[in-house]
């Protein structure tokens, strides 16, 4: 059995998932794929102006998986626009925190229990 990827924690997830260059035909794109917690993890730092550390906090992960991340999802979007690639924010590993204090599995949105007490290595009952 793998060993389970540890999930991050997600708060907002983008209000459009596609953006692709205007006059080229969705066939003659290439698509650049970003997760959504990458995405997160620029919403963090980016836009709310989180240090590193706490965002990483926000998410759940280390300050150095955040990093590594944010240096990522950055790459990723300049590739995306200076190629003029299509640009898909989807999958990914996370738990969707809901503003009630409640968790949802990122994958299938099912309701997660217990979330705080076993980060490490959560897998989703149901998807998983
Ligand atoms: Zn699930």
């Amino acid at each position: 059995m793998p060993r389970p990827i540890k999930p991050k924690l997600v708060k907002e997830t983008p209000k459009a998932t596609l953006y692709k260059p205007r006059g080229i035909p969705a066939a003659q794109l290439e698509e650049t794929l970003l997760r959504i917690e990458e995405l997160e993890a620029l919403r963090l730092v980016d836009l709310e102006g989180m240090y590193q550390e706490d965002a990483a906090q926000s998410m759940g992960i280390s300050r150095q998986t955040l990093q590594r991340m944010v240096t990522e999802a950055r790459s990723k979007l300049v590739e995306a626009l200076y190629a003029g690639k299509a640009l898909r924010i989807e999958g990914g590993t996370y738990i969707l925190q809901e503003g009630s204090g409640k968790y949802r599995c990122g994958r299938c949105g099912q309701p997660v229990s217990g979330y705080g007490r076993r980060r490490r290595g959560w897998r989703c009952p149901t998807c998983d």
